[in-house]
């Protein structure tokens, strides 16, 4: 489960690997009304689709609410989450803690990405495209793609700078 708000190639990374430990893996972009995306949920699931095609065995959905209850709405036991680097610890930490308090039979798998991917965020990459910098060598050609045209939609782009999470 995560925002992709876009899906980087620090995410594929992560996508593949879970791969190897399971032959049915859920994408679920999360519907998080306290951040204010870049991409629609509708635009995110899209370019996700786009992102892990190809990839058997991967679906794409979104999901409103806890994370830990659409796990269970879909039969599954797993949650599985990224750690780039140590200040990715404290939150995740604290988020599988309590998910498993809010659900003892959910289990989070913590995977680490190629270390050529393991300080890319998506909040990075926006600002990083909004002031100008070519993205290419971190995200999938297309996403690179939609974020320029949402910039060039949204003229005032330091609106995101100031607004993303
Ligand atoms: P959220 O808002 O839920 O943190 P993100 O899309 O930012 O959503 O992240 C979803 C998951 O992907 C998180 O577990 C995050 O740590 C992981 N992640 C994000 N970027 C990377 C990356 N470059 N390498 C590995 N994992 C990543």
């Amino acid at each position: 489960p995560g925002s992709f708000d876009p899906v980087t190639c620090g995410h594929v990374d992560i996508i593949k690997r879970a791969l190897k430990l399971t032959d049915h893996l859920i994408v679920a972009v999360a519907n998080n009304y306290e951040k204010s995306p870049m991409f629609t949920l509708k635009e995110r699931v899209k370019i996700l689709k786009q992102a892990t095609k190809g990839l058997k065995g991967v679906s794409v959905d979104s999901f409103d609410g806890l994370a830990v209850d659409y796990v269970k709405a879909k039969g599954a036991r797993v949650m599985i989450r990224g750690l780039r680097m140590i200040s990715d610890f404290e939150y995740e930490f604290q988020m599988a803690l309590t998910n498993r308090k809010l659900s003892p039979d959910v289990e989070t798998i913590f995977m680490t990405p190629s270390e050529e991917y393991s300080y890319i965020s998506s909040k990075l990459i926006k600002e990083a495209a909004s002031l100008g910098a070519d993205i290419s060598s971190f995200v999938p050609v297309f996403v690179q793609k939609a974020v320029k045209e949402k910039l060039n939609k949204n003229k005032s782009s330091r609106r995101y700078f100031n607004n993303y999470e």
